[in-house]
């Protein structure tokens, strides 16, 4: 079911990445929330090496599952305050969800401790949706490089944003050009990552740039 899942799902993005531009390259993070570790471990059989997790104690513990494969873990969820030295010690390949300056500080302050570094990104609230985190698109990219700037141990490598949750395209494709229109201006700071699209807007997100989708229910719940 899940080898299906996949191909279907990848042949999609193929597509969508060749209509946007042969040149363009799409990295797919499967979101494991709702799969068990022996999901995870059949998906990473079919070569899917990437994977993401929105609460620390569940990365904790299927990370300790699956130790023995070379996963590649993801951080997607609200990081709360009191989760901050939890995360840090599982050492995600990226956060894709530094959502105000105060948690970049207390990161920053942690990583120093304990001298390592954390990739991370910036989540931009472009839907303008109260029960979404993220910075507002006026003042994204001053944060970017503001926290670049005073943050030495987090390396910020894009943005992400979560798509206008609507059944109207229009609002969808919206959230999603403001967030690229803000990752066009942070390429000179090094935004290299523009994370956005989801099981029910992927192609939406990557017919407006986006190079990094995260797919949940897709691949694990369909
Ligand atoms: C759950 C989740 C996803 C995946 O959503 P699906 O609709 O299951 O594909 C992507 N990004 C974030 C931040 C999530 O919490």
């Amino acid at each position: 079911m899940i080898l299906k899942n996949l191909n279907s799902l990848l042949s999609k993005i193929e597509q969508a990445r060749l209509d946007y531009s042969p040149h363009h390259i799409v990295k797919l993070v499967a979101v494991s929330k709702y799969a068990q570790s022996s999901m995870i471990k059949e998906a990473f059989n079919c070569g899917q090496l990437s994977f993401g997790e929105n609460k620390v104690q569940d990365l904790s513990t299927k990370k300790e599952d699956l130790k023995d494969l070379p996963i590649r873990w993801h951080f997607l969820g609200t990081l709360q305050e009191n989760k901050i030295n939890a995360l840090i010690k599982l050492k995600p390949v990226l956060l894709h969800s530094i959502h105000s300056v105060k948690l970049a500080n207390t990161l920053q302050e942690r990583l120093q401790k304990e001298n390592l570094r954390l990739n991370a990104l910036l989540q931009i609230n472009s839907s303008r949706e109260d029960s979404k985190q993220g910075f507002s698109p006026e003042i994204a990219k001053t944060m970017f490089i503001k926290i670049k700037n005073e943050c030495s141990n987090i390396n910020l490598e894009g943005i992400m944003c979560i798509g206008a949750n609507s059944e109207d395209v229009k609002k969808i494709e919206n959230s999603f050009v403001i967030t690229k229109n803000i990752f066009d201006s942070l390429k000179n700071y090094g935004a290299k990552i523009l994370s956005m699209g989801m099981s029910n807007d992927f192609e939406i997100a990557i017919a407006n740039g986006s190079n990094l989708v995260r797919i949940g229910t897709k691949i694990f719940k369909s």
